[in-house]
């Protein structure tokens, strides 16, 4: 199907006043989202109004409520509408806060914003080798200061927007670990994000991305700290058999050239990750959601 085809589909299907409840979930990735992106992050986030409804921690509550009382009988109302969008952004970068965010409320979203809980107290100076350390990409035009500051964090949750932990160091789940460094990771984020907005956060997105940072310790920890979601970077759409602790996001960039940013958010991404996810399985234990099988690229957390 041509790009053209795929766009006209959309905007066929998604009328902008059909709010029903939305049957898949499509959950997308950004990391920088530096000035220069603008115009083109402006078209995505367009094409996004047009064919999809934004979502935020509730609204993927109420969406898995659905699916476990659909078990017994499917309610009225299950289908129709548009699907729904989560759109986040990882690694905590002050471009989210003077770029992103002001963008999503433009058009009628809320961002999902995994943050590494270490980066917001940082003195400026020091975040640069932060990031260099511990594998954050660093924006082309970064600035002395590349994170979001804790008002700035703060003044986001205010508005409406997710605050997500991606652990407190950016640790990928990789190598030498144990449960013990796993937990401090995950405890050390959820207390200092709560200290920040006020509330602990409730969805987590693994750092890295590659085999191996999706350790079967830290899955165990997110379960015994309570996590309601965790996002991963291995692209399929989220339906209602899903399992929550195991999300899948399109990594998207926000200058990426419109065609291939239509072609990843309708599938081509999902086709490309599927033998990933089923290794995925074999190392975490298989979820809920239905397997399969092919081959696949790596995409950064
Ligand atoms: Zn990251």
């Amino acid at each position: 199907m041509s790009i053209s085809a795929i766009d006209m589909l959309g905007a066929s299907s998604a009328g902008r006043d059909q709010e029903g409840l939305p049957k898949s979930i499509r959950a997308v990735a950004y990391h920088h989202t530096d000035r220069l992106a603008t115009a083109s992050l402006r078209r995505q986030f367009d094409y996004f109004r047009r064919h999809y409804r934004g979502l935020v921690e509730d609204d993927l509550d109420a969406f898995f409520v659905r699916g476990e009382r659909g078990k017994a009988r499917k309610p009225a109302g299950a289908r129709g509408g548009k699907p729904g969008l989560i759109i986040s952004f990882d690694d905590g970068l002050v471009d989210h806060y003077v770029v992103a965010a002001p963008l999503l409320e433009e058009y009628g979203f809320r961002g999902w914003f995994f943050v590494p809980a270490a980066l917001p107290p940082m003195a400026a100076s020091e975040q640069r080798a932060f990031c260099e350390a511990n594998g954050l990409f660093l924006p082309p035009d970064s600035g002395e200061r590349i994170g979001m500051n804790r008002e700035e964090l703060l003044d986001l949750a205010r508005r409406g927007h997710v605050v997500g932990c991606h652990t407190m160091n950016h640790r990928r789940f990789s190598g030498l670990v144990d449960a013990e460094l796993i937990d401090r990771e995950l405890t050390l984020a959820r207390d200092a994000l709560r200290t920040i907005t006020g509330a602990a956060p409730r969805s987590f997105a693994w750092v890295g991305g590659e085999p191996d940072t999706y350790h079967p310790l830290a899955q165990e920890a997110l379960k015994k700290e309570g996590f309601s979601y965790a996002f991963t970077t291995l692209s399929a759409k989220i339906r209602l058999d899903a399992d929550p602790l195991m999300l899948h996001r399109t990594v998207l960039d926000a200058d990426m050239p419109y065609p291939l940013f239509l072609a990843k958010v309708e599938g081509f991404s999902d086709l490309t990750h599927l033998g990933r996810r089923k290794a995925l399985e074999a190392r975490l234990g298989r979820p809920r959601a239905r397997g399969t099988s092919g081959s696949s690229t790596e995409e950064k957390a």
